[in-house]
Formats: C-alpha cells, sequence, structure tokens
C-alpha cells in the first residue's frame, strides 16, 4: 500500500503541480503521481510564451521545478507512478499502481495529453535516433544540419522556431494551405530566414540508415512524391488526451477528453479534472493553471461539505 491521502492528483504537469499546491495549501494532505518526471509537457521547452508575469517568456525547465518546489513547500508528497486504474470503495477512490494503491477521498486527473503519431514507416525504428519531439534537447546535437518538423499549429511553430537558433535549414511540412495558430508565432516563422515553410504536403516515409538522412513527402494536390535531406524530424501532428487507464470511471468525449463542468467536476462523484485531459481546455500553460487551482478548491469544498451537485 502507498498510501492513503484527503487528495490525490494524477499527474504531474503544470495542471497537477498547480493543482497539488493549491489543494495543500488549503490544509489537505496531497499526493501527486508524476508519472515519470515532474513538470509534463513544458519541462524541456526552451522558451514558454504567453504566462502571466514572465514578459520575456521563460524556460520549462525554469518554470516547472519552481512549481515543484512550491509544492514541496506547501508539505505536498511525491510518487513517481503512474496510475494504472481508479475504482470506487463506498466514498474513496482507489489509484492502482506499480507499487501498491493510494487511497484518496478526492482525485484530480491531470495526465495531460501525449502527441499523436504520424504512423509512416521509419517513424518507430528512428524514434531516438532522429525522430523527436523536443527541440530544446536535441537542437543544439544539429548546428550545421538540417531538420524537419511536421506541423503547422503552435507547438510545430514554437519548436521550429528553436530548432533555428542552431540548425542551418528547418522545413515546416503543413497538411493544410496555411500556418495555424497564433499570428505571434506566424509572424515570427514568416520573417525567419532559416525557415521554409511547405504547405499541402505530408510525411509519407521517413528514412535512414542509422539515423534519420531524409523524409519522403507526398504533395496533397498533385499526388507527386519529393525526399527533403533532413538529420532529424521532429512530430506536432496534435495530441491525444491520456485518459485511457479512466476505463469507465468518468464521462469522456468522443475525442476521450473527460468532461467537466466550470468546477472541473467529472461525472464521478469525488473525482475532478484538470487541464489538457479536460475537453474545453485553454492548451496554454496559464489556463492549465487556473484548472488545477479550480479543481483544488472544489475538491476541498467537496470534502468538507460532501456535497456534488452543481447547485453546492
Ligand atoms: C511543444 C509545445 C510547446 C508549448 N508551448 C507553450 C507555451 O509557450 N505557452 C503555453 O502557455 N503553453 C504551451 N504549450 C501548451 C502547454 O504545454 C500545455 O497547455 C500544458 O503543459 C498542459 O499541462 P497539463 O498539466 O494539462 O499536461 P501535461 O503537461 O501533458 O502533463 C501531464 C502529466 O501527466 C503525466 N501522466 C500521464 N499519464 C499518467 C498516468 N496514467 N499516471 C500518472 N501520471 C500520468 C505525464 O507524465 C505528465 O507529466 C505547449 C505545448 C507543446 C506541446
Amino acid at each position: 500500500m502507498s498510501g492513503e491521502f484527503e487528495v490525490a492528483v494524477i499527474g504531474g504537469g503544470l495542471a497537477g503541480l498547480s493543482a497539488a499546491m493549491t489543494s495543500a495549501r488549503l490544509g489537505r494532505s496531497t499526493v501527486v503521481l508524476t508519472g515519470g518526471l515532474a513538470g509534463g509537457q513544458l519541462v524541456s521547452i526552451e522558451h514558454i510564451d504567453g504566462v502571466p508575469g514572465f514578459p520575456e517568456g521563460v524556460p520549462g525547465y525554469d518554470l516547472c521545478p519552481m512549481a515543484q518546489e512550491q509544492c514541496d513547500a506547501a508539505g505536498v508528497s511525491f510518487l513517481q507512478d503512474a496510475c494504472g486504474g481508479l475504482e470506487s470503495e463506498c466514498e474513496t477512490w482507489r489509484i492502482e499502481t506499480a507499487s501498491g494503491a493510494v487511497l484518496a477521498g478526492a482525485v484530480i486527473i491531470a495526465t495531460g495529453s501525449s502527441f499523436v503519431k504520424l504512423g509512416v514507416p521509419g517513424e518507430e525504428k528512428f524514434q531516438g535516433r532522429g525522430v523527436s519531439d523536443c527541440a530544446s534537447c536535441d537542437g543544439p546535437l544539429l548546428r550545421g544540419k538540417t531538420a524537419v518538423v511536421v506541423g503547422g499549429g503552435d507547438s510545430a511553430m514554437q519548436e521550429a522556431l528553436a530548432l533555428a537558433l542552431h540548425v542551418d535549414k528547418v522545413t515546416m511540412i503543413v497538411k493544410s494551405d496555411a500556418l495555424t495558430g497564433q499570428i505571434a508565432y506566424r509572424n515570427d516563422v514568416g520573417t525567419n530566414g532559416k525557415i521554409e515553410v511547405q504547405t499541402q504536403k505530408t510525411v509519407t516515409e521517413i528514412l535512414g540508415q542509422d539515423g534519420v538522412d531524409a523524409v519522403r513527402v507526398k504533395d496533397e494536390t498533385s499526388g507527386e512524391e519529393t525526399e527533403i535531406k533532413a538529420a532529424a524530424v521532429f512530430v506536432f501532428t496534435g495530441l491525444e488526451p491520456n485518459s485511457g487507464f479512466l476505463k469507465n470511471a468518468a464521462s469522456l468525449n468522443e475525442s476521450r477528453h473527460i468532461l467537466t463542468d466550470a468546477s472541473m467536476r467529472t461525472s464521478a462523484k469525488g473525482v475532478f479534472a484538470a487541464g489538457t485531459v479536460r475537453a474545453a481546455s485553454a492548451c496554454r500553460a496559464a489556463g492549465v493553471m487556473g484548472d488545477g487551482a479550480t479543481a483544488a478548491t472544489a475538491a476541498h469544498h467537496y470534502l468538507a461539505t460532501g456535497l456534488w451537485s452543481a447547485q453546492d
């Protein structure tokens, strides 16, 4: 048995850390199951934009440890285990992990999202040998080389800009007919002499011997296929919620995001959700931190009153 707490937070990204810190500061015994390194998606991001208080941006590897330190100072317990399943036992929730069960009166699910795979030949084979989703980790190793970024949204543009600090050239392969996402990133990409954007194209294969040498790209309008030389491929074509472990414990929408009300309550009594794993998430750092604080406050209220419906 790994312990019993008033509040268990599943997921150690910014949503989970914000929830845990708020919960502990409200006086609740609180544990976070991080499922690995705390900090989530942002921990490796070179330059996080749009976080109030950091007008020049902030590296994820600075911000996330600061959030963890605030949790430590508030008295939060950390477990590196991942949650394998969630079951209700009377008024208590039982969280299964590889090293035993955690029991909690209220659970906040903040398991975030994972990158969608391209599903093309070569992707699995070259994972970690040229196929990556971390520009700040791999960019410095690619000096003097060329890279391909797949995708045209915020994450793809942000990572292409981070890569352009290191590599000779970045080619962005975009399925739609234009970049999407924030205008600020589109402007920066448009004026960056190292970044070329190829629209209405898809990657059909990643080629190489010991590592990535090139990608095969299909023109979606003509059907013509060409090869682009690249030492690395960064895939940012979408995210899917990490909600599989829930099975039927709480209601999901068709994209498998957890449905919540404005207080982050799910369909399961005593279970809340915060961050990008929930439907209608803002999918930005400031938004997920707000979700976490809201969920923890609602969990505190629930534990104090036992009341659950939206009118309570
Ligand atoms: C490349 C990129 C750049 C971005 N840049 C910015 C930016 O500049 N500004 C901004 O505001 N937003 C940015 N975002 C968006 C931001 O990262 C997300 O909105 C935010 O990090 C989501 O936080 P989260 O806590 O909901 O999820 P995540 O950060 O995904 O964290 C979820 C955590 O849950 C853990 N987990 C998963 N499954 C389990 C399990 N079963 N048990 C236990 N733990 C589990 C994971 O290991 C992870 O640590 C960016 C996103 C990407 C992908």
